[in-house]
């Protein structure tokens, strides 16, 4: 019993003397930490380490519900060059926490018009010419409206234009370097062509695929391919055949998905609150989007080798909340399936067959 006693007063005396020493020491620790903290990661080549191939920076998996998750939007880098699809609310900064090299981007694209796809887009604009040092405008390529979304958020941004070059000097943001470049693709959902190259160029090539979000028309999915591997993005589509055909064979398809029998339960739940009008805007949306077995249906008749959902209505808030919102979606594709998390880099080597799953947040 008394060495008990003896036993507890030596430990209390070691707290006692650690949080003093912490205490009076609080300056110069916190200090050694965030020291450490600037070293490891401003200035370093977040991409130095990548092996050549196509990487996909899931920078928001998210819908315009609120959640933790960022607005739609995927970053890819395909060997020394990178592009952006989509660009949600709190996108941006989630892909510059995963490091993405802004001064390799090339251009951006936009899969439709829809606010949640659109409002992080003066971020991407103001990181690619501040972060990326840009000397030209970047290309933004998307549906016709484009040049309207585009021209507005550049013009919204004229302001800051100037205070930012009067305060940091010409040599550190170009002037010229400012703004976007709108371009838009011309696919018609009338016409026969379903799909054409946006973009190619040492090795990479952007192919714009028409998919069905109607009333919105046209709203585009893409395909990247670079050295052997590929990856297709949905944007917003119910279950699109000619997302399936442009899809073929990719290592990575990237799909939206939403569970109508969720989303109805939560229409009905507002209709019981006298919520009418926003019940109203959850029964609407099921008509536009596919569900998680619809995805998946789609992935297996593309021959996708991976399936991963971004894009997740309602928002997985818990994972024990996966396997209700999959449904019969392993049933459908018997591949690997994963459920997109904003932060996610999913990695495909050039010439090879992997595919490596990691998370990027520093
Ligand atoms: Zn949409
Ligand atoms: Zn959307």
């Amino acid at each position: 019993m008394k060495r008990l006693i003896l036993i507890c007063i030596g430990l209390a005396a070691i707290g006692a003397i650690a949080f003093g020493g912490f205490y009076l020491f609080q300056r110069q620790i916190t200090t050694y930490i965030f020291d450490r903290g600037v070293a490891r990661t401003l200035g370093q080549d977040p991409t130095a380490n990548l092996s050549d191939g196509l990487h996909v920076y899931l920078c928001g998996v998210g819908s315009p519900l609120p959640s933790e998750s960022a607005g739609p939007c995927i970053g890819i880098v395909a060997g020394q060059k990178a592009f952006v699809f989509d660009a949600g609310s709190g996108s941006i900064r989630n892909l510059m926490r995963m490091g993405f090299p802004m001064e390799k981007l090339q251009s951006a694209y936009l899969t439709h018009l829809h606010s949640d796809h659109i409002d992080g887009l003066g971020e991407l604009l103001l990181q690619a010419w501040v972060s990326g040092g840009r000397s030209v405008p970047l290309p933004v390529l998307g549906p016709p409206g484009t040049k309207s979304v585009v021209n507005g958020f550049v013009a919204a941004y004229q302001v800051d234009r100037g205070l930012r070059i009067a305060h940091h000097g010409e040599t550190v943001v170009n002037p010229a370097g400012h703004g976007a470049t709108p371009v838009e693709i011309a696919l018609q959902g009338g016409s026969n062509q379903k799909a054409l190259t946006v973009y190619e160029k040492e090795g990479v090539r952007i192919t714009a695929i028409l998919v069905d979000h109607a009333p919105v028309e046209p709203a585009y999915g893409f395909r990247v391919d670079y050295k052997g591997r590929s990856i297709s993005i949905s944007g917003d589509t119910i279950y699109s055949p000619s997302f399936v055909e442009g899809s073929k064979g990719v290592d990575v398809m990237l799909h939206e998905a939403l569970d109508p029998e969720m989303v109805a339960k939560m229409a009905a739940a507002l209709e019981a609150r006298g919520q009418s009008r926003t019940a109203k805007v959850f029964r609407d949306i099921p008509s536009y989007h596919a569900s998680p077995e619809d995805a998946a249906r789609a992935a297996s008749e593309a021959g996708a080798k991976e399936l991963v959902y971004y894009h997740m209505i309602p928002p997985l808030t818990a994972r024990v909340l996966h396997a209700l919102w999959l449904g019969n979606s392993r049933d459908k594709f018997t591949g690997p399936i994963t459920i997109g998390e904003d932060g996610m880099l999913i990695s495909l080597p050039a010439d090879g067959r992997e595919v490596h799953y990691s998370r990027a947040f520093r």
